[in-house]
């Protein structure tokens, strides 16, 4: 049977898909809905390619294949905001684009990224295109959630819903395009809640580091002066990973509640659970809702402009303190 290549799960997409190519009933426009990083693109390639194949087998060697292995197909066009939206510019580019014939390919693939990110003036005039699908041409439209997109565009698009990669693939995924090592691997997969997240890859083996200190601190392991706690707040926010201090802190307190609860199927730093028990916490429900309360608290104040080392820094010393019984709540 035909797979996908570089394609993990998404077993029902695949079989949508490969039907109506089979049957030769492939539809004029398609909608993927799913959360990004799972993907999505990743299979509309595989797609593209499967049905310009000159030997339809994914032959590798035909010119077709050649030129989308190499990801310069020109028949491939994606179209993505630019800035917060997809401007009107970008259609009509688009509509030139197709008025001429595919350079190569039997079937010309446009992807739209971030669909529900057209601006309404866009939104109309790419509503032309779907109301007369030019021949020889697949549109593949993407979005995290179709009740953002006109209705007019959804009732024109054949839906395929997509759902977030399971552990077992989203580990093939890691060992495939990306070399970090076991322990990175462990912690991506069990912060990825099944999409590959390409910026927490990247950071792997810092993160590795950083979730450990964040722990040590939180439960008063670390005997480092708040001095030394402090610049490393002012490292973090200089390697814009102050986001993941919030990630991190907010999983910790979860996890120490989830123990507590014993409720250990939920914990998330689930490779550190060994560390977890030998430290025998006992806070209490109060200290941990505090806890808790304030990350999402300052988290939000960072988002909406509030000054990020003095912000980072109180939240840390009222962590420290609250979790040390030396804060009365
Ligand atoms: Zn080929």
């Amino acid at each position: 049977m035909i797979n996908f290549p570089g394609v993990f799960g998404h077993e029902n997409a695949k079989e949508r898909l490969l039907s109506a190519y089979q049957k030769d009933r492939i539809p004029s426009a398609y909608l993927f809905i799913g959360e990004n990083g799972i993907g999505k693109s990743t299979l509309v390639k595989a797609f593209a390619q499967l049905i310009n194949c000159e030997t339809n087998d994914y032959c590798r060697q035909c010119p077709n294949c050649r030129l989308y292995d190499s990801g310069s197909h020109p028949d491939f066009k994606i179209v993505k905001p630019d800035g917060q939206f997809i401007k009107i510019s970008q259609v009509h580019d688009l509509i030139n684009l197709l008025s001429l014939k595919p350079a190569y390919a039997k079937k010309r693939i446009i992807l739209v990224k971030d669909a529900n990110r057209l601006n309404q003036e866009a939104a109309n005039s790419f509503l032309k295109i779907l109301e007369e699908p030019p021949l020889n041409t697949l549109i593949i439209l993407m979005t995290l959630d179709e009740t953002l997109l006109l209705e007019t565009i959804l009732s024109r698009c054949q839906k395929i819903q997509f759902a977030p990669l399971t552990k077992n693939n989203l580990k093939r995924i890691l060992d495939k395009d990306y070399s970090i090592n076991e322990e990175e691997i462990e912690l991506v997969l069990n912060y990825s809640k099944g999409i590959v997240r390409k910026d927490f890859i990247a950071n792997s083996a810092v993160l590795y580091t950083m979730r450990i200190q964040v722990f040590k601190i939180l439960t008063g392991l670390s005997d480092e002066s708040m001095a030394t706690h402090f610049n490393l707040v002012d490292h973090w926010i200089k390697k814009e990973l102050h986001n993941y201090f919030f990630e991190f802190c907010a999983h910790w307190i979860k996890d120490f509640c989830y123990f507590k609860d014993q409720q250990l199927e939920l914990v998330t730093n689930r490779d550190l659970m060994g560390e977890l028990k030998a430290m025998n916490l006992n806070y209490t429900k109060e200290q941990l809702l505090w806890a808790f309360n304030l990350t999402i608290e300052t988290e939000m104040a960072v988002r909406l402009n509030a000054g990020k080392a003095l912000a980072i820094e109180s939240l840390l010393i009222q962590l420290k303190q609250v979790f040390a019984g030396a804060l009365v709540i």
